[in-house]
């Protein structure tokens, strides 16, 4: 083994599994996604510590647990199509691309899709696509999806989200204010007008800035 598969393999066993992480499929998910490919090279030695790392345009890409417990909770298969709002590093689009049919992830900074981009296709993720733009109004050209899984928090569930989520399908999303409380919702569309509401704690992820979440300055 590599160090890195030695690094990864703690990593699921001490960072995730530890916590109740269980469903085999997250694990070797989480097992066979090169982590240290999506951060840069003076953050290398870091890749696979417990917590999230900066990326750039001051992103971070998010820690491991949190991947593996939105990617849990979103219930994924190969049948599904998956939309990501905020694709980051593109990390936590590869872990999903290992379990979905094909992955959809908008991310409204042109340069970190690009990198994204590049990053994926060179790793052989060629089921997911990154496009560029404001993912508070989801991606209607795909859908509907039977998960949505979002890593920046808004104010409140955007509308374009629930209308873009399949019978059956998944909201997994943080929400709350920048820099306050947050917690990790998970949406699930029951029936055409019947969704249910679980709380799964508190969360910090970066501000959904958009048309349906906090106003963008930029
Ligand atoms: N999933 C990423 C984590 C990225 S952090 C990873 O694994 O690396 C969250 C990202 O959401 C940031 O890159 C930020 O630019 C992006 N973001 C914030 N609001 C957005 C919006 N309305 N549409 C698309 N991306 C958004």
């Amino acid at each position: 083994m590599s160090e890195y598969e030695i690094a990864r393999a703690r990593m699921v066993e001490r960072q995730l599994i530890y916590r109740g992480i269980r469903d085999p499929l997250v694990l070797d998910a989480m097992l066979r996604v090169p982590r240290h490919e999506f951060v840069a090279p003076n953050l290398v030695d870091y890749a696979y510590d417990d917590r999230p790392l900066p990326i750039e345009d001051g992103q971070t890409i998010s820690q491991p647990y949190i991947v593996a417990l939105m990617v849990e909770a979103a219930r994924l298969d190969r049948d599904a199509t998956v939309l990501e709002v905020g694709t980051g590093s593109g990390y936590a689009a590869a872990v999903m691309a290992e379990l979905a049919g094909r992955v959809v992830t908008v991310e409204r900074h042109a340069g970190l899709a690009e990198s994204a981009r590049e990053r994926l296709a060179r790793l052989g993720y060629d089921s997911v696509e990154v496009v560029t733009g404001d993912g508070t109004l989801g991606w209607p050209g795909a859908a509907p999806y039977l998960a949505i899984i979002a890593a920046a928090s808004g104010p409140r569930v955007p509308e374009a989200w629930l209308d873009q989520l399949a019978v059956g399908g998944r909201i997994v999303t943080p929400l709350g204010p920048p820099r306050g409380a947050q917690h990790l919702a998970v949406v699930t569309r029951v029936s055409e007008d019947e969704l249910h509401e679980e709380n799964l704690g508190g969360v910090s992820f970066v501000p959904l800035l958009g048309e349906q979440g906090w106003p963008a300055s930029d």
